[in-house]
């Protein structure tokens, strides 16, 4: 299977060569395949606009206009619908990470051994297993098999959602904190009450491809009627908060301002700072958060440093500046370091969306506010747009 892309240049090249592929889209989704072709394995780059769903959508509609692309472009804009439900809810995200924590320091010992298990690919269910190993492998699964194995972790397993949902945001290439939390959620009936959705060996048959349950250990545990809701108790707030107020636009410039490019969004040659003219541009990888905080997989850690390098290569190129990707301890105390050392009156970066950057907005606007320095968020329109539909 070929890898995911993990640079603007071959992103392109895997939307183009998809592209022809749209038109069969609906019928072949849901089938997962030993090779490429009936899914694009496009998210990691969307995730992290290597390539950006406006792009995509317009190139769709060009080629085939709405009706015969329809599905495709539900799906597309399914991930910018989440990230819209969870910046009006970001007590969600907070609440699922200080679930996680909590239920790693409380759960029983046999039960967290049991969930190392399972993520290990040793349950005895060797469909499951073989899924497991995948994804820490590779850093993808097929959203049908996501849907089976989260599914299987929290109705067949009887383990708690939040841990499953972490263990796939520490591997996942395109591990997102809407996609992930809000997928998860719903797996476990919560994000639409009371609606479960139950793993069956019948659908498997249906739609895995021959590899997969060639071993067929233990599918009598999944077998049809086998797999009974687990009902979870939801410990966040759900209730709806007004959205961040985002300029679209970049504001009159105050001085020598640097552009602070981060992991949300990896295409400014593309929307509102296409036409800016930055000093300077830096982005920050921090290994240590990486471990110690979220300890996320080697791969997922290789792509991140991946992307961001990708991303900075571009950026100067295009806007013909020093620009720099720096391993942090402590990435706000880093971008303030940055910001002095170069002298700066304004960091611009896009506007992050609730998750990791988000996280560290407040202490960043609090260090360069002691600096005298300007921290402005531009917003792409498309995204205000969007994000303001996800009402309900
Ligand atoms: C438990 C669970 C966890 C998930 N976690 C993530 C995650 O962390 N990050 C993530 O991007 N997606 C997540 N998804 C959604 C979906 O599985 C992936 O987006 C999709 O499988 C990516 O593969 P693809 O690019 O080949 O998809 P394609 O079918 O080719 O779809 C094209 C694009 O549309 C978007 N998309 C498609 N389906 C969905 C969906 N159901 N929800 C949201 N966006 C979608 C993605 O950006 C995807 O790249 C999750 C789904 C489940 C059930």
């Amino acid at each position: 299977m070929t890898p995911p892309p993990l640079t603007r240049i071959d992103a392109l090249d895997s939307w183009n060569a998809f592209l022809p592929r749209v038109k069969d889209y609906a019928t072949r989704r849901n089938q997962l395949e030993a090779r490429n072709g009936n899914v694009s394995r496009l998210s990691p780059a969307l995730r992290h606009r290597l390539l950006t769903e406006d792009e995509v959508i317009r190139a769709t509609l060009d080629e085939y206009g709405f009706a015969p692309a329809e599905k495709w472009l539900q799906e597309v804009c399914w991930r910018r619908y989440w990230k819209g439900w969870l910046e009006m809810r970001p007590q969600v995200w907070k609440s699922w990470r200080q679930r996680v924590r909590q239920l790693r320091e409380t759960l029983p010992r046999e039960v967290l051994e049991k969930a190392d298990t399972v993520a290990t690919g040793e349950s005895g269910v060797a469909c499951m297993d073989i899924l497991a190993r995948e994804l820490v492998e590779t850093g993808y699964l097929h959203n049908h098999a996501r849907m089976w194995w989260a599914s299987f972790w929290i109705h067949a397993e009887r383990l708690q959602w939040e841990v499953g949902a972490d263990f796939f945001f520490r591997h996942l290439l395109d591990a997102d904190p809407a996609s992930n939390t809000l997928s998860w959620r719903w797996v476990a009936g919560l994000q639409t009450p009371g609606k479960t959705y139950l793993v069956r060996l019948a659908n498997l048959e249906q739609y895995a491809h021959a590899g997969l349950l060639r071993d067929r250990r233990g599918n009598d545990r999944i077998a049809d009627g086998a797999v009974k809701p687990s009902l979870q108790q939801d410990h966040a707030d759900t209730s709806r908060r007004p959205l961040p107020d985002f300029s679209t636009s970049l504001p009159a410039r105050t001085g020598r301002t640097g552009l602070w490019l981060h992991a949300e969004d990896l295409a400014p040659e593309i929307g509102p700072l296409a036409e800016f003219a930055p000093d300077t541009v830096a982005a920050f990888t921090s290994e240590r958060t990486c471990h110690e905080h979220y300890r996320l997989g080697e791969n997922r850690i290789h792509a991140l440093r991946t992307v961001l390098a990708d991303g900075i290569a571009r950026a100067a190129a295009r806007y013909r500046c020093p620009a720099t990707l720096t391993d942090a301890d402590d990435t706000a105390t880093s971008i303030g370091a940055w910001a002095r050392s170069q002298q700066l009156m304004e960091v611009v970066a896009f506007a992050p969306t609730v998750g990791p950057v988000r996280d560290i907005v407040p202490r960043l606007s609090s260090q360069l506010a002691e600096l005298g320095i300007r921290l402005t968020f531009i917003q792409r329109a498309s995204d205000t747009h969007a994000f303001a539909l996800a009402c309900s």
